[in-house]
């Protein structure tokens, strides 16, 4: 089967043409700058990338671009559109209305409606998408993955906050979590990996990207994570604060004097290792500057490493007990640095790291010695493969 995987933004949209017998992608491409002006990046498998520079008024446009650049006779990689067997479609927030993936009809779009408050940026944004690829393509099957859905087998003692109890039964604030599917595809990856009984074992990831989250996952089930009712929570980010003392943003406020809403974008879009270094949002900037001796770059990179080791110390009690760890996304695959700096103080969990091992890039490696109490293990994370794979079976 063939599945085109969708990730619709409100101005952009990724795409993948995933050949699910063989898990190979057939090509990947991005539309950009969506009712501006309009440009698809697309680049066929083994092929050079192709830019097409063309008006996108709307995304219902863009899936149509999508369609024509993988038909094309020079670039294109499928005949014509009825070999496509069905669409993924990645959704950030399904709520506690979405346990699990489901193929789209009214139904779903209306729980999607429903529960877009909760992702007022990104579900809408997800909705274009789905609603764009039913009109172009309207007897291709659709499924819907969602980012929250691995967690909802959190219990409430995990997912609740400290707050009165009508906030949760009126307005649903409670933790969610987020990276969900990669979440899941890492630690399923990670227990084939290392040979682990997956009704009796004890995980945790890391994805570490732009966006970054730890999860506790138990018996392949997601029982903690650091993210919560937003993927503002947890660990300290590209740009993002992580966790802070909530009193911080009404003293911010009227310090600076700034209203609520541009206090959030600091705390959006202006903190993490971006705002601490003043340098970058990207590690490979901070890990240069650190090295030329930036103080501010170096911190960064030390309060990102200690955020990460305190969820890891709070995640194996909660676990009572840790068997792997694994390192996923941008952070977690490539940079060797940031992994020797999480697992520099493991050593109470019986953790030893190869040097060598961990100097790898990009690929499943295994870093801890075969001395190591736990073991430690590099995943490359494939959010698109696991929406295909959903979606096949789904449609199966
Ligand atoms: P996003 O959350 O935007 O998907 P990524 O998973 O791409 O983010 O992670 C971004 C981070 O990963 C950056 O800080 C960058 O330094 C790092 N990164 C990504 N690719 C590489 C690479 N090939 N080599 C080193 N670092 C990388």
């Amino acid at each position: 089967m063939k599945v085109l995987v969708i990730n619709c933004g409100s101005s952009s949209l990724k795409y993948q043409l995933i050949d699910s017998d063989t898990e190979e992608s057939l090509a990947v491409g991005l539309c950009e700058r969506i009712g501006i002006d309009g440009r698809l990046n697309h680049t066929p498998k083994g092929q050079d990338k192709v830019v097409i520079n063309q008006d996108m008024p709307d995304h219902k446009v863009a899936i149509k671009m999508v369609i024509d650049a993988l038909t094309d006779k020079d670039h294109g990689v499928i005949a014509s559109l009825d070999e496509i067997d069905a669409v993924g479609h990645r959704v950030v927030h399904g709520g506690d209305k979405f346990a699990e993936s489901v193929v789209i009809d009214d139904e779903v779009i209306k729980g999607i409606e429903e529960v877009s408050p909760l992702a007022p940026l990104h579900n809408p944004a997800n909705l274009i998408g789905i609603r764009a690829c039913k009109s172009i393509m309207p007897d291709v099957p659709g499924v819907v993955v969602f980012d929250t859905a691995f967690h909802q087998t959190m219990e409430p003692v995990a997912y609740m906050y400290g707050l009165p109890y009508e906030c949760y039964e009126k307005y649903k604030v409670r933790r969610y979590g987020f990276h969900g599917t990669s979440h899941s595809f890492v630690s399923k990856r990670a227990m084939d990996i290392l040979g682990l009984d997956p009704d009796n074992s004890k995980i945790i990831v890391c994805h570490l990207g732009n966006g970054a989250s730890v999860t506790a996952v138990k018996n392949g089930k997601s029982v903690d994570t650091s993210m919560g009712l937003t993927p503002l929570e947890g660990l300290v980010m590209g740009t993002r604060s992580g966790d802070i003392d909530p009193a911080i943003i009404e003293y911010l406020a009227k310090n600076m004097n700034k209203s609520l809403e541009e206090v959030m974008n600091i705390i959006n879009k202006e903190s993490g290792v971006y705002g601490l270094s003043g340098v970058s949002s990207d590690f490979r900037d901070l890990e240069a500057a650190a090295n030329e001796g930036n103080e501010r770059a170096q911190l960064a990179q030390e309060v990102f490493a200690y955020r990460v080791l305190k969820y890891i110390g709070a995640y194996t009690a909660a676990l009572d007990g840790v068997d792997a760890i694994v390192f996923t996304a941008g952070l977690g695959e490539n940079n060797a640095l940031m992994r020797g700096m999480i697992c520099k103080n493991l050593g109470f969990l019986g953790i030893n790291i190869d040097k060598e091992k961990n100097s790898i890039r990009g690929q499943e490696q295994v870093i801890s010695t075969p001395d190591s109490k736990v073991s430690v293990v590099v995943v490359p994370t494939n959010e698109e493969l696991a929406i295909a794979r959903e979606a096949v079976a789904l449609i199966k």
